[in-house]
C-alpha cells in the first residue's frame, strides 16, 4: 500500500510553489521598506515556552500542540505559532540591549496545530508574521496594521475588512473583567463546560466561544470600550487617527478579543469579504502584548505583532480571482540538430545560464519537431536553433515565439543578443 500524506498537510508542487515564492518576496520587500528584519528560529522549542507564552488555558496549548519527548527526556513541542519563539530569542539574545530600538522583526515558516482539518485550516501551515518590541508608541500599532494591510493590497486583494478594538491597559481590563463575571455568573450554567471554566480564569474568552456564540447574554455583554480609562482611550484614539492619516480603512468592533492575559490595547483582525471565500474569513490576527516579554523571562518590554497564513492568503487571492504576475516559462530553449550541434548546444546553454537567463534544452533525444513542442510546453520566449549550417557559419537562428520573427545571430554575440531582448 502506498503511504499517504498526513492529514491536514499538503504538498506544494511546482506550478503552485511559485505563488508562495512571489508572496514571500512581496511580503519580505515590504518588510524591508518598513525596516523589519528577518529572524529565523527553530521549528521545535521547549513545550514550556508555549504553555507560558501562549497560555496553558488556550485551545492551542491544551488540545492542539504537537508535543513529544526527545531521547534525552526533554518535553518539546512543534511550534504552534511564532510570537513566543521570537520573544524567547529576543530575551535569550538580549536584543533589548541593542542601541537600535524598537526591535522590528519578521519571520516566516511552518506552524503546527492538531486541529480538525477543513478549508483554510491545516495541521501544518505557513505563517508570515512581524513583531515590534520595545515601543509603546501608538504609531507603531498603526505601522504594524498598515504593514499587514499593505502586504495584502500589494498582492492585489481588495475585498478586505480591517477590524480593530482596544483591550485597554491592566486597570481597564480588570474593571471589564469584573463586569463580565457579574454579567455571566447568574446564568453560567447555560454555557458550555469550557465557558464555565473560563468564568473566573479568563472571562474575556467567553466572548470568543464558538459553541455559545448565539446565547442571548453574548449580545448584551459589557463592552470593553465602556471600561477603557482615560489613558487607554487616548491611546486607542491615537492609533485610529494615525490609521486615518495613512488612509488605512478600518472598523471598530468591541467584541473582538484576544483572550490572553498579557494582551492589551490594540487587537485586530483582517477578514476577507470576497464572495465564495470559505466559512473561515479571518486572514490575519494580531495585537499588542505588553506583558509577554516579562512572562518569558525578559525585562518589561512592550510588543505588538501579527501573523497570517499563506494558505488563507492564497485562498483569498483565488476567491478574488487575482492572478499573480508569475512567468513560469523559460526565456530561451535551444533546439539542436545533429551530434555536433548538440554538443555546442550544451555549451551555449551553460553560457545562457551563467548569464542568469532561464534556459532549457532537450534531454530525451527528441527529433527537431518534438524539440519545438517541448519548447512550447516550456513557454519559451525565444528558441535558438543550431544545425550543421549554423555551426559552419558560426551562427544561431533565433526565433521570437511571440511574433514568429527569426534572425541569424553570430554565435559570439548570442548570449548578449538574448539578454538585450529580455530587458
Ligand atoms: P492565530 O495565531 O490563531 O491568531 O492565527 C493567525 C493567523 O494564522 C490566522 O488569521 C490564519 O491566517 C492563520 N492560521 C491559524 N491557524 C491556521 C490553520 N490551522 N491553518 C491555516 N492557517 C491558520
Amino acid at each position: 500500500m502506498s503511504i499517504q500524506i498526513p492529514r491536514g498537510t499538503q504538498d506544494i508542487l511546482p506550478g503552485e510553489v511559485e505563488k508562495w515564492q512571489y508572496i514571500e518576496k512581496v511580503a519580505t520587500d515590504l518588510c524591508r521598506a518598513y525596516q523589519y528584519n528577518e529572524i529565523r528560529t527553530p521549528i521545535f522549542e521547549s513545550s514550556e515556552l508555549f504553555t507560558r507564552g501562549v497560555g496553558d488555558t488556550t485551545d492551542i496549548v491544551q488540545k492542539e500542540m504537537y508535543m513529544f519527548e526527545d531521547r534525552g527526556g526533554r518535553s518539546l513541542a512543534l511550534r504552534p505559532e511564532g510570537t513566543a519563539s521570537v520573544v524567547r530569542s529576543f530575551v535569550g539574545n538580549k536584543l533589548f540591549g541593542n542601541a537600535n530600538q524598537p526591535t522590528k522583526l519578521f519571520y516566516t515558516g511552518p506552524m503546527f496545530r492538531y486541529e480538525r482539518p477543513q478549508a483554510g485550516r491545516y495541521r501544518q501551515f505557513v505563517q508570515f508574521g512581524v513583531e515590534a518590541l520595545g515601543s509603546e508608541d501608538p504609531a507603531i500599532d498603526a505601522e504594524v496594521l498598515s504593514l499587514a494591510m499593505g502586504i495584502y493590497k500589494k498582492l492585489g486583494l481588495r475585498k478586505l475588512k480591517l477590524v480593530i478594538n482596544s483591550l485597554g491597559d491592566g486597570g481597564s481590563r480588570q474593571a471589564h473583567r469584573e463586569a463580565l463575571i457579574n454579567h455571566f455568573k447568574p446564568r453560567i450554567g447555560e454555557f458550555c463546560s469550557d465557558c464555565q471554566n473560563r468564568l473566573e480564569k479568563n472571562p474575556l474568552r467567553i466572548l470568543d466561544c464558538k459553541k455559545d456564540r448565539d446565547h442571548e447574554l453574548m449580545a448584551t455583554a459589557p463592552s470593553i470600550l465602556d471600561y477603557l480609562n482615560e489613558e487607554s482611550n487616548a491611546y486607542f484614539e491615537k492609533v485610529q487617527s494615525y490609521l486615518t492619516s495613512m488612509d488605512v480603512e478600518f472598523v471598530v468592533d468591541p467584541t473582538l478579543v484576544r483572550g490572553l492575559d498579557y494582551y492589551n490595547h490594540t487587537a485586530f483582525e483582517i477578514m476577507s469579504e470576497a464572495e465564495g471565500f470559505g466559512a473561515i474569513t479571518t486572514l490575519c490576527g494580531g495585537g499588542r502584548y505588553n506583558g509577554l516579554v516579562q512572562e518569558i523571562g525578559g525585562p518589561e518590554t512592550p510588543g505588538i505583532g501579527f501573523a497570517f497564513s499563506i494558505e488563507r492568503l492564497i485562498a483569498a487571492l483565488e476567491a478574488e480571482k487575482v492572478a499573480l504576475p508569475i512567468h513560469q516559462g523559460v526565456d530561451c530553449y535551444i533546439v539542436a540538430m545533429g551530434e555536433e550541434a548538440k554538443a555546442y548546444g550544451v555549451k551555449l546553454l551553460h553560457q545562457l545560464r551563467e548569464a542568469g537567463i532561464s534556459s532549457e534544452k532537450d534531454y530525451l533525444d527528441r527529433k527537431v519537431k518534438a524539440q519545438f513542442k517541448s519548447a512550447d510546453r516550456h513557454q519559451a520566449k525565444y528558441v535558438a536553433v543550431i544545425g550543421e549550417n549554423e555551426l559552419q557559419e558560426n551562427k544561431v537562428n533565433v526565433k521570437d515565439m511571440a511574433t514568429g520573427e527569426q534572425e541569424e545571430v553570430a554565435i559570439d554575440s548570442f548570449v548578449d543578443h538574448i539578454k538585450s531582448k529580455l530587458v
